[in-house]
C-alpha cells in the first residue's frame, strides 16, 4: 500500500478504454489523472518533426537530451508548447511503440512518472504502471477489449478527427502491430500484473465499467 495516499494503476492495450475510464474515475474521486502514453507520444512527435526514423535509437536518445516534456493542468507540453492534439495523429500511433521500446527512453519516462506520483492522489494509465512504475499502487486495473472492438473504436475516433481515408482494416492491422510490439518488447512489456483486476469493456458502456471499478474499490 502507499501510505495515506490513493494510487490507482490502470494498464491495458490500445483502444481498450483506459483513458476514458481513468478520466471519469479521477473526476469522481477528485484525484489527478496522469496519461503516461501522452509522454511517449510527445517524444515521438519530436522525433517525427525532426525527420528521425522511429527505429533510430541513437538519434532519438540524443534528441531526448534537449527535450522537455511536462504536464500543466492535465495538458501535455513539449518544449513549452501544448501538443495534446498533434500527439493523437495516426502517424504518432504508428511510430510511438518503436520509441517506447528503447530502454533509456523508458528509464527517463518512468522516473518522471514516479516523481509525478509523489505529491498527489493519482490515477495513472499506461502499459507498465502496475508492473513497473507503481508496483505498490493501492488498486490495479487491467482494461481489455477484443481487438476488433478496439479497432472499431479507434477507427471511429480517427474518422471523427478528420482522417477520412483510413479504413477499419488498416486500423485493425495497425493496432495488432502496436499490441505486438508493446507486449513482446524486452523492457517492461504490456502485461497484466498478478494483483490487478481485469475489466473487459467489449460489451459494456463506459458508465458500467466505471461503476464496476468504483465498487471494487469499496464505493466512492
Ligand atoms: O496509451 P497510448 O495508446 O496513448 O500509448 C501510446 C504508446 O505509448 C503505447 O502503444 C506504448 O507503446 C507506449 N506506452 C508505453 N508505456 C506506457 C504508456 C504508453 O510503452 N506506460
Amino acid at each position: 500500500m502507499s501510505g495515506d495516499k490513493l494510487i490507482i494503476a490502470v494498464d491495458g492495450p490500445a483502444g481498450a478504454g483506459k483513458s476514458t475510464i481513468a478520466k471519469k474515475i479521477a473526476k469522481i474521486l477528485e484525484i489527478e489523472y496522469i496519461d503516461t502514453g501522452a509522454m511517449y507520444r510527445a517524444l515521438t512527435l519530436k522525433v517525427i518533426k525532426n525527420g528521425i526514423d522511429s527505429k533510430d535509437s541513437e538519434s532519438i536518445l540524443k534528441l531526448m537530451e534537449s527535450t522537455s516534456i511536462c504536464f500543466k493542468d492535465n495538458k501535455i507540453y513539449l518544449d513549452g508548447t501544448r501538443v495534446d492534439k498533434e500527439i493523437r495523429e495516426n502517424i504518432i500511433n504508428n511510430n510511438v511503440s518503436n520509441v517506447a521500446k528503447i530502454r533509456e527512453v523508458r528509464e527517463e519516462m518512468v522516473s518522471m512518472q514516479r516523481e509525478l506520483s509523489k505529491s498527489n492522489n493519482i490515477i495513472m494509465d499506461g502499459r507498465d504502471i502496475g508492473t513497473v512504475v507503481l508496483p505498490n499502487a493501492n488498486f490495479k486495473f487491467f482494461i481489455t477489449a477484443s481487438v476488433e472492438e478496439r479497432a472499431k473504436r479507434r477507427h471511429k475516433e480517427l474518422i471523427e478527427k478528420g482522417e477520412k481515408n483510413i479504413s477499419y482494416k488498416q486500423v485493425l492491422a495497425e493496432i495488432q502491430k502496436r499490441d505486438k510490439i508493446d507486449s513482446t518488447r524486452e523492457v517492461a512489456p504490456l502485461r497484466k500484473s498478478f494483483d490487478s483486476y481485469e475489466i473487459d469493456t467489449t460489451n459494456k458502456t463506459v458508465e458500467e465499467c466505471v461503476d464496476e471499478i468504483i465498487t471494487i474499490m469499496g464505493g466512492r
